[in-house]
């Protein structure tokens, strides 16, 4: 059976999901093109590894590109509000401009934890660009470092996502749009 057939909505099409990331692109392109070292983009794994590179490719400038992985104990379609960074970054933070990419900011926990983390070695701006933002279940409030930025793709409507990088129960992430599971598939 095939995975299309598993999915109930599709929210935004493999269409719209490009012209977006190449909107983002444009404009991370424009405010980073003057900065002294080369900007460090950290993805979120391992939700963002396709926007992560799509992303990167949009961008015409010399940047550096690495992960970090955030785990938070919880169910798999809600987040605990603890994470902790169970695989940290290769590159050296300090003084430089980080860009952390993520697939999706919900209660925001652990954006919060990562940019903590980041701060604390130096980086000298953070900025955040989420594909998806829920603002209806943000829990906590997180603050850019510096002249840090915020981009987001688009707003999420509060229903649990899958695709373009996004999991349920490590399946779907190879979707290349982002939609909503028919129930049957959640167990
Ligand atoms: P937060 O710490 O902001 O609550 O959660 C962030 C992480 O939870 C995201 O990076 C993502 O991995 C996961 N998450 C939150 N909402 C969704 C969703 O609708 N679908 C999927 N697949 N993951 C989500
Ligand atoms: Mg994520
Ligand atoms: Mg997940």
């Amino acid at each position: 059976m095939s995975l299309d057939s598993h999915i109930e909505e599709v929210l935004w099409t493999e269409d719209q999901i490009s012209e977006r990331v190449a909107q983002l692109a444009a404009q991370i392109t424009e405010d980073f093109s003057k900065t002294r070292r080369p900007p460090l983009v950290v993805g979120v794994a391992t939700g963002a590894f396709l926007f992560v590179a799509d992303l990167v490719r949009r961008i015409p400038l010399p940047v550096s590109v690495d992960f970090v992985r955030a785990d938070s104990y919880g169910s798999a379609t809600l987040s605990s509000g603890a994470p902790r960074i169970s695989l940290d970054l290769k590159l050296d933070v300090n003084d430089r401009h980080v860009i952390l990419v993520e697939d999706i900011v919900d209660t925001g926990h652990t954006l919060s934890c990562l940019i903590s983390h980041l701060a604390s070695k130096g980086a000298s701006s953070i900025s955040v660009c989420a594909f998806l933002d829920k603002p209806a279940r943000r829990k906590v409030n997180f603050e850019l470092v510096g002249d840090g930025k915020y981009y987001r793709g688009f707003e999420c409507p509060d229903y649990f996502v899958v695709g373009y990088g996004m999991d349920y129960a490590e399946l779907y992430r190879n979707l290349p749009y982002i939609g909503v599971l028919k129930p049957q598939h959640y167990s």
